[in-house]
């Protein structure tokens, strides 16, 4: 059989494979994996099809069963490839951080277009993980210094290096607890993002949090901390802002479905200034805003 048969084949089977144990796009995952798999070879690790000529090594094959085989087990394929594409980057992700989720990047998209005409001098990225929203954000605007803050000194390694490679000279990452370690915002206008972990604690038993996301995405990303709800979490959260006053350019967060009525109202109660929920595209409400922030002409808006 010619090499070209011969990967062919094993993309067949590849995606074969992932199809069975129900992964949805197989043949781009198996693709993916392959192109993985052959990453230390010249292939670069996405774009494109794979050339017709490649052969994987031993090691190589070695690494793409074993590969397989976690996607199988429900592993997502971030943390199997060790990275992901996110808004216009290439973020390093390791299992101590969530895998970036399209809303979160939608939710980045929100945040530039509410900035349109007003440029942020800094953003701060709370519950940073990767540090994806943040980086997302500070790739549109190249003049802005990016402060991004983790309890977990785990997920804070990976946004080290991701800010290294997509901030660097204007990014400092450091451990804390919300923005207790804050004393004051630094200067000029600027704009906190946040995806604190907004799962309670009872929808990992009521099955509403789905099992793969439970057995491998880390749990502090996910849940509040042990003793704290949502609404516990969230109004320290807000309560941090309002000490160090609302920024100009506003505070955005993620939120999980039927949140906007309750953080909403916190939110407001504890800033002491309106705050408004945002719809992702399947009309979610999915985001909340406060502070000075322009709303878009666009109707995933309420509040
Ligand atoms: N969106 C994630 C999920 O539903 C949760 C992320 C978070 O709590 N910040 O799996």
């Amino acid at each position: 059989m010619s090499p070209e048969a011969q990967g062919r084949l094993l993309l067949k089977e590849t995606a074969a494979c992932l199809e069975k144990a129900g992964v949805q796009d197989s043949r781009r995952e198996a693709r993916d994996l392959i192109r993985q798999a052959l990453a230390g070879s010249g292939v670069p690790p996405r774009g494109g099809d794979i050339p017709g000529d490649w052969n994987l090594g031993s090691t190589q094959r070695e690494w793409l069963k074993d590969a397989i085989q976690k996607r199988v087990c429900g592993v997502p394929m971030a943390y199997i490839a060790g990275w992901t594409p996110f808004f216009n980057l290439e973020l390093e992700i390791s299992p101590a951080v969530l895998d970036p989720r399209p809303e979160t990047e939608e939710l980045a998209e929100r945040v530039v277009a509410s900035l349109t005409g007003a440029a942020p001098a800094w953003i701060v990225d709370v519950g940073c993980g990767s540090g994806c929203l943040g980086l997302a954000v500070a790739s549109v605007f190249r003049e802005a210094k990016l402060f991004a803050v983790d309890i977990s000194s785990a997920a804070l390694e990976v946004c080290r290096h991701n800010g290294v490679r997509w901030a660097a000279g204007r990014f400092a990452a450091w451990q804390g607890d919300l923005l207790g370690a804050v004393r004051r915002w630094p200067a000029g206008a600027g704009v906190v993002v946040a995806n604190l972990p907004y799962v309670e604690r009872g929808d990992a038993i009521n099955g509403r949090l789905a099992a793969n996301v439970l057995e491998h995405e880390p749990a502090t990303a996910l849940f509040p901390p042990v003793g704290e709800d949502v609404n516990a979490l969230f109004g320290r959260f807000f309560r941090d802002v309002a000490r160090l006053g609302v920024p100009q350019c506003g505070l955005w967060l993620e939120i999980g479905e039927g949140q906007g009525a309750s953080l909403s109202a916190l939110a407001g109660d504890s800033l002491g200034v309106a705050a408004g929920v945002g719809l992702d595209r399947a009309g979610r409400e999915r985001f909340l805003f406060a502070g000075c922030v322009q709303k878009p002409a666009n109707a995933g808006f309420t509040g």
